[in-house]
């Protein structure tokens, strides 16, 4: 099974991408959504959370209580390693099961922590979705109605774009229209058909 890992920094693109290959029928695992998943009430990460943070963790409807957590971790660098962690192999498992289930010719894994954490190991190739750090802020200022100087503050504690770019194996520059983008993930969508096909 071909697994194709897709990040980019914040309002780089990932999702406007992923929904592309999704409508060419190729399954998209996600690890955001993977992340909430295994947090969710009666999984295990969750009680080890409570366990390791305190019941005040967990809101009446047995939900994460996620504005304490995050209030924790945002001032307590080592609070931050315990609850990664926790989370990080959960998150993992719940990936793996959800790629190994994919029927499509290959899959995408879109991540916007893949370079970050050890996700791109369950990838054998990276696919970074690349745009200019004005684009991405502008997008970004528009998309989520809030100030320019707060996407400039994510950003600068992301991987810096040239990292990504070095670490990448394919790189679609994301700084046109839509349907610029579609033209080139068309392309790639060729390539990694043909290496499916051949692995
Ligand atoms: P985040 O990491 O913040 O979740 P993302 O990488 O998933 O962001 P998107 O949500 O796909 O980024 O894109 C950011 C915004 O820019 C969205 O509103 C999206 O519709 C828009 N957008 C993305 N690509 C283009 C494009 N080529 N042309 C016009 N708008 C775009």
């Amino acid at each position: 099974m071909l697994v194709i890992g897709l990040t980019g920094g914040i309002g780089s693109g990932k999702t406007a991408a992923s929904d592309y290959f999704s409508s060419l029928g190729i399954t998209v695992v996600d690890a955001d959504l993977a992340s909430r998943t295994v947090v969710q009430p009666g999984q295990p990460a969750l009680d080890q959370i409570a366990k390791r943070f305190g019941d005040h963790m967990i809101n009446a409807d047995l939900s994460l209580n996620r504005a304490a957590l995050r209030e924790l971790v945002f001032s307590d660098k080592q609070a931050l390693k315990a609850l990664e962690a926790i989370t990080h192999p959960a998150i993992r498992t719940e990936l793996l099961n959800q790629l190994q289930q994919s029927q499509s010719p290959y899959t995408i894994l879109v991540s916007p922590l893949l370079l970050e954490t050890n996700q791109h190991q369950l990838t054998d190739r990276v696919l970074l979705i690349d745009a200019e750090e004005k684009v991405q802020i502008d997008r970004t200022v528009q998309r989520d109605k809030v100030p320019s100087q707060q996407v400039e503050a994510i950003m600068a504690a992301q991987m810096p774009r040239h990292t990504k770019q070095s670490k990448a194996d394919d790189i679609a520059l994301n700084n046109g229209d839509l349907a610029a983008l579609h033209g080139k993930l068309n392309a790639l969508h060729q390539t990694y058909l043909k290496l499916a096909q051949n692995s």
